[in-house]
């Protein structure tokens, strides 16, 4: 593996490329030529750089796998390959786990939390597939969180919302390319928040962060306050509750007044193919309810409660999307009077 290109001569920072990458082969016996390529590729360019090994991160290797490549013995083609990508996630979530890589001290640690979270979900009675989905995202969360060096403080909202806008690198757990689908953001907000509500109900991450609670949780919070005062439920009960409203919120629309019969409506009938059924009869459960405190709050006209649509109209969601507005309302009825 030696090679003259990387001479055991120590960098200025102190750091012994050749040893390091060494012992990365020995504590990982299994390796293949490729990744203790990328590995001694990574280093020989961050030194070029100049930058301290210690100092090594995501960002780092996102500079490092865009970079001209003129290093010797080494192609600018290897670069372009998802696998080296990999490879040199692979090495630098080494340097972290040994310690190599300075992480700051303040930097969350979420995964360590995972189980515990799967243990409640699992408590609460979610669906598998509800757990599973959940558990990824929020497994994700905690992956980006930690490789975004974000402090324990500064969870919050603005958080929630970077992580689930990101074009993800995160690497070996990348399965979703570069672009983020509606859905899929949708899901990786309500895994995080998922997380994030737990972490807080368990006292392991302060609740007011200084991301800053958005207007939307102000929404919620008077929400929670009517659900726990006036129908009595349970704090879980509250929380599936929430997090549900918080999946369509924004579809809902910024002021009571400006709801409409078609967002309503929407919200339950345009569902992703995943959701199952008790999902979608949540969904509707969790939307009167809404509405019923909104009307209460005299803050949206009574009638509106009759736009929600029963839970049986998933099988709508099935239709071509070219059918009528006006197709829509008669099966609407029609299913209304079966009823
Ligand atoms: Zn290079
Ligand atoms: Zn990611």
């Amino acid at each position: 593996m030696n090679s003259p290109s990387n001479s055991p001569r120590r960098a200025h920072d102190g750091v012994d490329n050749l040893a390091l990458v060494a012992a990365y082969h020995a504590d990982n016996p299994g390796l293949s030529p490729g990744a203790i390529s990328a590995a001694r590729h990574f280093l020989k360019w961050a030194r070029a750089r100049k930058v301290p090994v210690r100092d090594l991160d995501a960002s780092t290797v996102g500079k490092f796998l865009r970079h001209r490549c003129r290093c010797s013995r080494y192609s600018p083609n290897q670069l372009r390959s998802p696998m080296y990508a990999t490879y040199t996630r692979r090495f630098l979530r080494y340097l972290e786990e040994t310690g190599v890589v300075a992480i700051p001290n303040d930097t969350a640690r979420l995964g360590q939390h995972l189980e515990t979270f799967a243990q409640k979900l699992d408590a609460a009675g979610y669906s598998k597939v509800s757990c599973t989905t959940l558990l990824s995202h929020a497994t994700h969360f905690a992956e980006w969180v930690f490789q975004q060096r974000v402090p324990v403080t500064a969870i919050g909202d603005g958080t929630i919302d970077r992580f689930a806008r990101h074009e993800c690198r995160c690497g070996e757990m990348t399965k979703h390319g570069d672009r983020v689908l509606t859905s899929h953001y949708k899901n990786r907000k309500r895994g995080a928040r998922a997380l994030v509500r737990h972490l807080i109900d368990e006292g392991l991450i302060p609740p007011e962060a200084p991301d800053g609670a958005s207007a939307k949780d102000q929404r919620l919070t008077g929400f929670e306050e009517w659900l726990r005062r006036e129908r009595g439920v349970t704090s879980e009960t509250v929380r599936r509750y929430l997090n549900e409203a918080d999946r369509w919120l924004d579809r809902l629309g910024a002021i009571p007044k400006d709801f409409s019969a078609a967002s309503i409506r929407s919200i339950v009938v345009d569902q992703g193919e995943e959701r199952s059924r008790s999902s979608v009869r949540m969904t509707v459960t969790v939307l009167r309810a809404y509405l019923r405190f909104t009307i209460i709050q005299g803050e949206c006209a009574p009638s509106l409660l009759h736009s929600v649509p029963p839970a049986v109209r998933r099988k709508l969601s099935t239709l071509p999307r070219t059918i009528s507005e006006e197709v829509v309302q008669a099966l609407d009825q029609l299913l209304h009077v079966d009823r």
